[in-house]
């Protein structure tokens, strides 16, 4: 792994690096961008950052909950900072992130501009290769964090022993490919029940990270999962089921970034369904998720549709608001539409 040794040089050659991941970060995002960052502060003494676009979900806080003071931004609390972190920053890592279009505008223009060479590490199609110095790019892989866990392993100071990284590192491995692989129900390689066998075996608490992902929500969001289910969810004749999380709704049961994760699989449970789509209303557009099930390219559907990509059966995009799509009923007409001509193809 040549790609390694130029890494593990860059790393070494520079003094602040600043990691970054894909805005409404997941768990593969947090977990993928803890675990590198601290490796390269407890391993090589480096002075590194991880930035989030937005805020850490409530539900996934747990992860960076040990990590030391100052050492996450999230750009949605304190975008100075943020901002004044990549300005300084002599390296930049892009994590789980194919096109640094997907971070926020304010931080795409600095790290665009930003002279630091530039890594990227990710598992996503179409990756922007031409905006970064050394590319990671893995595409037939559970997650970011099992791509960053066979770089972490080949690092020479890690001498391919897991052990040696740090615990907060190993738990954040951990929690990013559980939830991208929805707990092992999509995307499972060999490799990555490798790197789950590997991770148990070096101490891991797999049941405490699992207490935290899918045991410690708040009541609400069960409820608001019932209601969406009951009450919004449609599924047209060709087999695409839609539910949109309107602001009322929202309202209603005090919704919070983070909570409706996993709903979007929901309705992938019944036979006759192909495709599920779940819409949030933002503040200046619907945020789009698309699952599909085999044969079904949720990644092509998100690109021609909805501006946006992903993987093959796990993709997203956007809906901005404009004349004709503002109301929920107006992006139901809209998905009822290309739907039936996406699925009669
Ligand atoms: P989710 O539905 O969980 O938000 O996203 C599913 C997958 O699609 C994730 O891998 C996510 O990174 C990707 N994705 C979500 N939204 C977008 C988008 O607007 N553009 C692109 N290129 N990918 C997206
Ligand atoms: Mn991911």
């Amino acid at each position: 792994m040549n790609n390694v040794k130029a890494f593990d040089r860059l790393a070494g050659d520079s003094s602040s690096i600043t990691i970054t991941v894909h805005i409404h970060p997941d768990g593969d995002a947090v977990g993928s961008g803890t675990a590198l960052m601290s490796y390269l502060t407890e391993c090589r003494g480096k002075d590194t950052v991880l930035v989030v676009p937005g805020i850490i979900p409530e539900s996934l806080a747990f992860i960076t909950e040990g990590v030391p003071e100052g050492r996450v931004i999230e750009f949605g609390k304190d975008p100075e900072a943020a901002c004044g972190r990549i300005r300084e920053s002599d390296l930049l890592v892009c994590l789980d992130c194919n096109s640094y279009s997907r971070t926020v505008p304010e931080m795409e223009i600095l790290l665009r501009a930003s002279a630091a060479p530039k890594v990227l590490i990710d598992h996503h199609l179409n990756p922007e290769t031409e905006s970064f110095s050394l590319v990671f790019s893995e595409t037939e892989i559970s997650s970011t964090c099992e791509l960053l866990y066979t770089i972490l392993k080949s690092m020479p100071d890690v001498g391919s022993k897991i052990g040696n990284l740090p615990m907060a590192s190993l738990t954040a491995l951990m929690a990013g490919m559980t939830t991208d692989t929805n707990n092992f129900a999509n995307s499972v390689w060999p490799g990555t029940l490798e790197m789950a066998s590997d991770l148990l075996a070096a101490g891991v608490d797999r049941d405490g990270i699992l207490y935290e992902l899918y045991d410690s929500y708040r009541e609400n969001r069960l409820r608001l999962m019932a209601y969406l289910i009951g009450e919004k969810m449609k599924i047209t004749p060709e087999g695409a089921a839609y539910m949109v999380l309107d602001k009322e709704t929202q309202d209603r049961f005090g919704f919070q970034e983070g909570e409706s994760e996993g709903f979007v699989n929901i309705p992938l449970s019944v036979k006759a369904v192909r495709m599920s789509i779940f819409l949030t209303a933002e503040e200046d557009r619907f945020r789009v998720s698309i699952r599909s099930k085999r044969g079904i390219s949720a990644n092509r559907f998100a690109m021609e549709y909805f501006n946006g990509g992903g993987h093959e059966m796990a993709a997203g995009g956007k809906l901005p608001y404009k004349e004709g799509m503002v109301s929920p009923e107006d992006a139901e007409a809209y998905i009822l539409k290309v739907s039936a001509l996406f699925l009669k193809k």
